[in-house]
């Protein structure tokens, strides 16, 4: 599926000059001029767009360029012919637990955390949510982060979620299963006491194949406790009956859709009534389930942004077999293998699902779960849009769901949106993704914080965008 249409997308497009924009001196003020707008908020796009870039890396004015009145000494950038909208923001991502294809606590490091946030930047994410699996690291970072310009996308937090003991989710190594409401409890209170940005919790059994599931009164608390902390409850969902019971208890959003079957108007209403999200649908998660042949391990796009490990481990002919016929020494595989006759079912069901709520006016964001094996960061987010857009969005709709939305389910009051006093975490694009939504791929440039950084199709000194310390990079690459 993927393969024929990205094909298709190579041989239609053609070669755009692609100029790299150099790193403006610090405390200098940008203009970026003569881009169609696109603000995040759904309105309708702006041809002859402008917008100035603060010294503070914020966004001071934004309007049509015939009224532009750049500050003596500005920096100008002119994007004639190029697309502007918000960075994407993936709300459904885990850090630092996988290198080359193998889940350890062990990877949960610094460097390794920077690596993945420079590459979901140079995808063009400028902010990630975590769900559940992060250490007391990540609070450092998160604080370093916010308290300059950050040159990587910005993390938000669950901190620890809450995993029952014996049952689904969580890693190994880093959450602590819990067996009673009052440990869960304490879990919560120590996320809320580190200013967690939400709460996370899993309530599964992997298909009937794990003999026990969170109980009702320990997903109850943990729903509570946070609303007492006045911190919104997230969770992992795949049953129907468990999403009901959840939305009744408070929860605010689901990180996954509903699998086992269509969800009904009960859940629809419930869902309506309480206001709950569905926070993000993960249909590239469930779509990578089924790829035993990935359709784009020779795709640049995909290519760039993993390691060389990654790729040698995705392309060996005993992955493949292992994933569709089984075999318990695949890394971070113990359960896939087992239903995998089952994994096209799952994915359309999330599909449906998904356009059955947007359809009945229920709150959606945009998110992937990438960071486990098999699920890439920043990549997942461009095959996500695509898959909200085969669900029946408009590609406006999807790119409000990757932007505003997101925001505002995060209480990220200043992303999000091109507007004048927002941080200037900007995507520019060689292509009209409104046209067509797989144009998200035509990155031109990334800023996070009015910090030009890396792209995709650029290329440092040293290597992938990931591995760039500063210095010059060299292009053209954007193959489109
Ligand atoms: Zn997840």
């Amino acid at each position: 599926m993927f393969k024929s249409r990205f094909r298709n997308f190579l041989a239609l497009a053609a070669v755009t000059t692609f100029v790299l924009a150099a790193v403006p001196a610090t405390g200098a003020v940008t203009v970026l001029k003569n881009f169609t707008l696109i603000d995040g908020t759904g309105h309708a796009a702006e041809a002859d767009s402008a917008l100035i870039i603060g010294d503070n890396g914020r966004i001071s004015w934004v309007g049509p360029v015939a009224q532009l009145k750049a500050p003596a000494g500005a920096r100008t950038i002119d994007l004639t012919g190029k697309y502007l909208l918000p960075g994407l923001i993936d709300g459904h991502v885990h850090l630092g637990i996988v290198e080359n294809q193998v889940q350890d606590a062990k990877f949960y490091t610094r460097a390794h955390i920077e690596s993945e946030l420079k590459t979901y930047a140079a995808y063009g994410v400028t902010a990630v949510a975590v769900f559940g699996t992060d250490k007391d690291l990540i609070f450092s970072m998160r604080a370093q982060q916010r308290s300059g310009r950050p040159t990587e996308a910005r993390i938000f937090t669950a901190g620890q979620g809450i995993v029952y003991k014996g049952g689904y989710g969580g890693i190994l190594g880093i959450t602590t299963p819990v067996s009673t409401p009052q440990e869960a409890i304490r879990i919560v209170d120590a996320d809320a006491a580190h200013g967690v940005d939400f709460i996370k919790l899993w309530m599964d059994d992997e298909h009937h194949m794990i003999p026990v599931k969170m109980p009702y009164n320990i997903s109850a608390a943990v729903i509570s406790e946070a609303h007492k902390h006045h911190l919104k409850a997230v969770a992992h969902v795949y049953y129907l009956a468990d999403a009901k019971e959840l939305v009744r208890e408070g929860l605010d959003g689901f990180a996954h859709e509903v699998r086992d079957q269509p969800v009904d108007q009960e859940l629809l209403n419930l869902m309506k009534s309480h206001g709950a999200w569905q926070t993000v649908a993960t249909l590239s998660r469930e779509a990578a389930y089924s790829w035993a042949i990935m359709p784009f391990l020779e795709d640049p796009f995909f290519e760039r942004g993993v390691s060389q490990g990654t790729l040698d481990v995705l392309r060996s002919p005993e992955r493949e077999k292992n994933v569709v016929l089984g075999d318990a020494s695949v890394p971070g595989l113990p359960y896939r293998k087992r239903v995998f006759w089952d994994y096209d079912r799952v994915f359309w069901q999330a599909l449906t699902n998904f356009a059955a709520e947007a359809n009945a006016g229920v709150s959606y964001g945009m998110g992937t779960d990438s960071g486990p094996p098999g699920r890439f960061p920043g990549f997942n987010a461009h095959e996500e849009l695509q898959l909200l857009v085969m669900g029946g969005l408009t590609p406006m709709q999807a790119i409000v769901a990757a932007t505003s939305s997101n925001a505002k389910w995060l209480g990220a009051n200043d992303i999000g949106v091109v507007a004048a006093g927002k941080w200037a975490d900007l995507l520019v694009l060689a292509r009209n993704p409104l046209q067509d939504i797989r144009n998200t791929r035509t990155i031109d440039a990334v800023y996070v914080a009015g910090n030009p950084v890396p792209t995709i199709w650029q290329t440092c000194e040293n290597g992938k965008p990931s591995e760039c310390t500063g210095g010059p990079l060299t292009g053209p690459a954007m193959p489109y």
